[in-house]
């Protein structure tokens, strides 16, 4: 019974941490099931190893997309981390 506890737990846990991350709800219902019916411990590797979608990070607010080089920065930059343009101008204009 323990077990089960913990097993299930665990499960939760691994959801929260990709939810975390930014991966979208669907994908975390997906981890919180891979986690229940295979491993906790296989969830959270495919969780953290796979990447959020770019529309899951902009949705979330963990990002945004530059636009004049269009990759993904974190939302407080001002002034973009790949191409090095000011994003406040964007913004602005
Ligand atoms: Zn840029």
């Amino acid at each position: 019974m323990l077990y089960i506890i913990l097993w299930v737990a665990l499960s939760v846990l691994v959801a929260l941490y990709a939810l975390a991350r930014g991966h979208s709800y669907i994908n975390v219902l997906g981890f919180l099931l891979l986690a229940l019916v295979f491993s906790p411990l296989i969830a959270l590797l495919a969780a953290a190893l796979i990447p959020p979608s770019e529309t899951s990070l902009i949705d979330k607010g963990l990002a945004k997309k530059c636009p004049h080089c269009a990759e993904l920065v974190k939302p407080e930059a001002d002034v973009c981390s790949h191409c090095g343009r000011d994003l406040m101008a964007a913004s602005a204009s």
